[in-house]
């Protein structure tokens, strides 16, 4: 800005000494040579040009000051804000020749105010212009006020100006972060976070044009499992899967392999910025007129405890620097993601932790109550039974025998025994009742259920549990409810039985196959086994090898197969375990 010679206060005209008293600005128009400029020397300025400086030299409040139909542009002090690397040198210069972007996008407001002389408000209004030496977004409030000349045309404009832009883009942040803690909040699952995850972020493509979320076991290839702005998976552009060891030293080849780029930054564990170009072809555009030039590759906190990583990979608004704010931001993004995750591992834990005991105190309630019952109505006969068979050895023992009472106490023995046959075969009745309920199902689902309540436990305590399906079973009648129960039986008894094993991997495999004539259910472990125990025995009632075990579960799920029409049997295998199988017959064929 070309100056002249300090004037003295003296040498000032009177009507420029406002300028002199003013704020900088006031100082330098005031030095500044005006001879090549539209207007001229400053002396000869339009009267209502001076009067309007005036006014806004003397605040403290952000002024710009358009004149003339070039649109001649002034500002004070505090409105230099608005002309960044254009202060002051561009004072008095037109608002195109200053910030062509701005003066575009502003022009039809403008010219609106020049044709009608109103003045007008905007609010929180979007600009996109080069206030530094890059294109970004701000937020502007301000008002247009006409500056009217003697005969009442619109020589001007006068605006007061505030920079709204750090409210703006704050609320919007601080409402996606908002929304992510209100909308995640009855997810129970990383799939049902992940739903509600995606559309909750999508919702401000501003500042994450674009976002991916990957996860995956530590150590193991990640997945990409939620993302917004990619368009639809798979056609989305960023790799849908990477592998941890894709990483490594720098690929300087330029060939586009974004996992290799993504999984370099992961490793790194910390924020990492990357060109978007590098990682996703073509880069989505979203909601801007340009795609975005950077990606941030965050890590989020895994929740404790979990075996599992995560990576957000989020696009940069391209009107954005990535500074400490939009650090900051992204950073509390990651947190609350995390956040959430660990809720949600907290729930499928709590929920496992329920399903498992459920699953115990089902077999409990079901076993104890039968024993208790069976106990008390077998008890009875049995005492009797001792007691008769004791007094008829005593009538034997005496001298001289005495064998009326012998014959009438071995009479009461029979009794007796009976009676207690009796109550089994009601007992077994019982259960052939309950086959009321029985209906064609399918078996898979009712054994999948049973597998269901116990995957937690098996995987407390490490045991692989595999599945081998037959691709067609035939139709079977059943009751579904006691079915479970038995393979709830089974699989319960397979899990007490590995959990002493420390030289091999624990498994259990869940086997169903046709058989000639209906479906065979096997289970099959690789524990403790029964030893030299005769497998007949297991399905003796009140038979057992646990301190608290009942001695119950394999000789009533054998009366449920039997009463179903079908068998069951216990068999060693080699070198570990046990095979539990059941047949059942296909519908039609077993009794009803
Ligand atoms: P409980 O489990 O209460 O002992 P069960 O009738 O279910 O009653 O089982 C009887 C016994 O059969 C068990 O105590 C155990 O000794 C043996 N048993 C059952 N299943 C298995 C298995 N998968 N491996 C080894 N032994 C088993």
């Amino acid at each position: 800005m070309p100056l002249l010679p300090s004037p003295s206060a003296a040498t000032t005209p009177a009507h420029l000494r406002y300028l002199e008293d003013a704020d900088d600005v006031g100082r330098l128009l005031l030095r500044h040579d005006w001879h090549d400029y539209a207007l001229g020397p400053i002396a000869h300025w339009p009267p209502r040009l001076h009067e309007v400086l005036k006014l806004c030299l003397n605040s403290n409040f952000p002024y710009i000051v358009y004149w003339g139909p070039q649109l001649l542009t002034f500002w004070n002090s505090a409105g230099s804000l608005f002309f960044g690397g254009q202060h002051p040198h561009a004072l008095g210069l037109p608002l195109h020749d200053i910030q062509s972007d701005a003066a575009r996008a502003l022009a039809p407001r403008i010219a609106q105010v020049l044709k009608n002389g109103l003045a007008v408000l905007f609010e929180d209004m979007q600009v996109i212009y080069r206030r530094n030496d890059y294109e970004e977004e701000f937020y502007e409030t301000f008002s247009y006020s006409p500056i009217l000349n003697d005969d009442g045309q619109v020589t001007g404009i006068i605006t007061p100006i505030i920079d709204t832009t750090a409210h703006v883009i704050g609320v919007r942040r601080l409402r996606t972060l908002g929304d992510l803690a209100t909308q995640t909040r009855s997810a129970h699952s990383l799939a049902q976070y992940c739903e509600s995850l995606s559309p909750c972020l999508a919702r401000n493509p501003y500042d994450l044009p674009f976002f991916a979320l990957y996860a995956g076991q530590t150590d193991a290839a990640l997945r990409l499992v939620a993302q917004a702005g990619l368009g639809e998976v798979p056609e989305a552009g960023l790799p849908l899967q990477i592998g941890m060891d894709q990483g490594g030293a720098p690929d300087d080849s330029g060939r586009f392999d974004p996992a290799h780029r993504l999984a370099t930054a992961m490793a790194s564990g910390q924020l990492t910025v990357l060109a978007a170009a590098s990682v996703v072809q073509p880069v989505p555009q979203g909601v801007w007129d340009a795609a975005p030039r950077s990606v941030a590759v965050l890590p989020i906190r895994a929740p404790a405890g979990a075996e599992q990583q995560f990576f957000l990979v989020a696009g940069i608004n391209p009107y954005k620097l990535l500074d400490r704010d939009y650090r900051d931001f992204l950073g509390m993004l990651a947190t609350q993601i995390g956040r959430g995750l660990a809720d949600c591992r907290a729930f499928e834990e709590a929920a496992a932790r329920a399903r498992a005991e459920l699953a115990s105190l089902m077999r409990r309630t079901t076993m104890g109550e039968l024993a208790t019952s069976i106990a008390h109505e077998v008890n009875q006969p049995l005492a009797a039974l001792v007691i008769d068979a004791n007094a008829c050895l005593r009538w034997l023992a005496a001298t001289p025998p005495n064998l009326e009472e012998a014959q009438a106490a071995a009479r009461r023995i029979v009794s007796s025994g009976r009676h207690a046959g009796n109550v089994v075969r009601g007992i077994r009745e019982f259960l052939n009742g309950a086959a009321s309920t029985r209906r064609h199902s399918n078996l898979v689902e009712c054994v999948w259920a049973s597998l269901g309540l116990v995957r937690t436990e098996a995987l407390r305590h490490d045991i692989g549990l595999r599945v081998r399906l037959a691709a067609t079973l035939p139709q079977v009648c059943v009751d579904t409810t006691q079915i479970q129960q038995v393979m709830l039986n089974l699989l319960l008894n397979a899990i007490e039985a590995l959990q002493q094993v420390r030289d091999r991997a624990r498994s259990i495999t869940l086997e169903m196959c046709a058989s000639a004539d209906g479906v065979q259910i096997l289970v099959h472990d690789n524990g403790s086994g029964f030893g030299a125990t005769d497998p007949e025995r297991l399905f003796d009632a009140f038979y057992t090898t646990k301190p608290e075990g009942l001695g119950f579960g394999l000789s009533l799920s054998r009366s449920i197969i039997e009463a179903h029409g079908g068998r069951m049997y216990a068999a060693a295998r080699q070198p570990h375990g046990v095979t539990i199988g059941c047949m059942l017959p296909a519908a039609g064929e077993g009794p009803r």
